[in-house]
């Protein structure tokens, strides 16, 4: 995600991964890490930039994953060491970005649509 700022462009990676505990215990991460300017590529289109900013989240065996909200905990995280007015520009470009709150509006969608669909099925 390139976040623009009237100091520059950043970009966050974000990236999701689930380990299983156990048969029905699964865990979902998030990780965000994050630099100032453009992404250095290697010619396998891998970010090269050192993980300076980096924060995770992850939920517990009990919560239900949800990449928006693991993508703005792990965001949070990572920006929580900058200082407080590059925070909120960040911030604001974060959560201005179409994706983004697209993303959570969709997600909110599909759960609503997903707890319809169930109600329907249970009315059947
Ligand atoms: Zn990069």
């Amino acid at each position: 995600m390139v976040l623009r700022t009237e100091s520059g462009i950043w970009v966050a990676h974000f990236s999701h991964s689930r380990q299983s505990e156990s048969y029905s215990k699964i865990r979902a991460t998030t990780s965000c890490w994050m630099h100032e300017g453009a992404c250095q590529r290697n010619e396998k289109g891998q970010c090269l930039i050192s993980k300076r900013w980096s924060g995770q989240a992850q939920c517990s065996v009990s919560d239900q994953f949800v990449k928006a909200t693991g993508r703005k905990l792990a965001f949070s995280r990572a920006v929580s060491t900058l200082p407080i007015q590059t925070r909120i520009r960040l911030w604001d470009s974060f959560l201005n970005q179409d994706s983004a709150t697209k993303y959570i509006a969709q997600e909110r969608l599909r759960e609503a649509l997903r707890k319809g669909l169930a109600r329907a099925a249970h009315a059947r």
